[in-house]
């Protein structure tokens, strides 16, 4: 019976079509015909801010990997931290009260460097999605444990980005990760509006307005569901792969008493924006926000190893504690949740961002990047440049006056960055908008060939566009 079996197996495999080397791989985020694979970009060195690809060509990194390689790559000193431990203790996990000396070293590094958020405790993951799962299972078990099981629902934001999980799709607010998927989002979320004021405010609107409007958007929500049934919810300081967009004024000022007055919990998805990012340690020291959990990732380890954590301050922490001790266990963990390795890294990265105040040089360098390409408004087809810190987005337009969208048969920002590419400069396109998101140690002279190979790149672009 088994040798048929096999025959009949073989018999189908070889009728099925081969997959090349490149559709082998469903590639995130990425068209799988043959035809866009074929043109994939194979990248195999980087060294600081610059990678090379296959055939040799030099690329100056404008998004740092995915917003996060925060020290370039090569950096010796990371590399070093991971290859000891590798040496020492490759792999152990963290459950059932087995733990790891690097784990609770880093750990409690981490909760130092947070308590100033009132962090009290981690909780680690490998991500950012997986992170913000966490935070959502944290935050239905804390309801549980005030003895509230009815709060269930998540409110999340249109244009979110939380990453891709089932959890963290749900509360994202991006068609494109939800289109095809059947059930997402979830029932148990719901999305308010994108605090995109250039965009969406009214004519003669003030931005202190728009964020009052958007405040009062929040509260009919919540009275329209019941405050009793909402568990939590969920931002990022500023909108990342959504376009970068920063809150308008007073924002987050009117959102948090909203949350304070039905006793929401609050969500802070500083995955992007921890550690730096905008100048500040936190994106929450920018903003001044004061939330319940938040999530961190990304540059947590630059990129050199999987690693996010959920931080939780002492109100959830204790609430969660009572109620764990009522099952004997809290039972949540990821196989490589305080890897070894995982561990050594960020230890490293944190010690390195410390001894360096990266956030002082993010600082420094944010007006020459900020102020640079904002003049870049004055191209007939960009509508806003806009950012904070290490995260910018030009927006395309075919219209100042109504903002409407740039209609190319290849969307404004893929041509953009096809040309940024031929130019040696990676960036991020999506529709209307490109990203640009440069590693914290970005010098002057990397902005100044950033700023260079822009300008190539927009001439070529007019070129096409006109
Ligand atoms: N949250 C934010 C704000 C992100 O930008 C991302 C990824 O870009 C995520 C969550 C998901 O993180 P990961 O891709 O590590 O799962």
């Amino acid at each position: 019976m088994l040798g048929l079996a096999c025959a009949a197996c073989l018999g189908r495999r070889g009728g099925l079509r081969a997959y090349s080397a490149l559709t082998s791989n469903l590639a995130p985020f990425t068209n799988p015909s043959e035809k866009e694979r074929n043109s994939a970009v194979t990248l195999v060195r980087g060294e600081g801010v610059h990678v090379w690809d296959d055939q040799g060509n030099k690329y100056l990194d404008g998004l740092a990997g995915l917003w996060s390689n925060a020290l370039g790559n090569g950096n010796e000193r990371v590399i070093g931290a991971a290859h000891a431990q590798l040496k020492k203790l490759a792999y152990q996990h963290t459950f059932w009260n087995r733990t790891t000396d690097i784990a609770e070293e880093y750990t409690r590094r981490l909760v130092d460097f947070a308590s100033h958020r009132g962090v009290v405790q981690t909780f680690m993951s490998c991500g950012g999605s997986d992170a913000n799962d966490t935070n959502v299972k944290l935050a239905w078990y804390y309801w549980n444990a005030v003895g509230q099981p009815s709060r269930k629902t998540v409110i999340a934001r249109h244009g979110a980005y939380h990453g891709v999980t089932i959890t963290a799709s749900s509360m994202s607010g991006l068609d494109s990760i939800h289109k095809g998927y059947g059930p997402l989002p979830l029932p148990w979320v719901r999305h308010v509006s994108t605090p995109h004021y250039w965009r969406n405010g009214l004519p003669g609107e003030t931005e202190e307005e728009y964020s009052s409007r958007l405040a009062k958007e929040l509260e009919d929500l919540i009275l329209r569901e019941g405050p009793e049934t909402i568990a939590a919810f969920i931002a990022e300081p500023v909108m990342g792969a959504g376009g970068v967009i920063p809150p308008p004024k007073g924002y987050f000022q009117k959102i948090q008493p909203i949350l304070q007055k039905y006793d929401i919990l609050f969500i802070l998805d500083e995955v992007i924006t921890a550690f730096g990012r905008l100048g500040e340690r936190f994106g929450s020291d920018f903003f001044d926000i004061q939330p319940d959990l938040y999530t961190v990732a990304k540059a947590m380890s630059s990129s050199y190893y999987p690693l996010g954590a959920a931080l939780i301050t002492e109100r959830v922490a204790d609430a969660i504690k009572d109620q764990a001790n009522k099952f004997g266990v809290f039972g949540h963990g990821y196989t490589y949740g305080g890897h070894p390795v995982a561990c050594a890294i960020g230890l490293e990265c944190l010690n390195i961002y410390e001894e360096t105040s990266i956030w002082d040089h993010v600082k420094l360098m944010t007006p020459t990047f900020q102020l640079t390409l904002k003049q870049l408004e004055t191209h007939p087809l960009v509508g806003e440049v806009r950012g904070e810190g290490f995260m910018l987005a030009i927006e395309f337009v075919s219209d100042k006056a109504t903002k409407a969208p740039l209609g190319t048969s290849v969307p404004p920002a893929t041509i953009l960055a096809n040309e940024c590419m031929k130019n040696g400069l990676l960036v991020r396109s999506t529709g209307n908008v490109v990203v640009l998101a440069p590693s914290l140690v970005f010098t002057m002279e990397n902005f100044q060939e950033l700023f260079s190979k822009l300008k190539a790149s927009f001439d070529s672009f007019d070129q096409i566009v006109y």
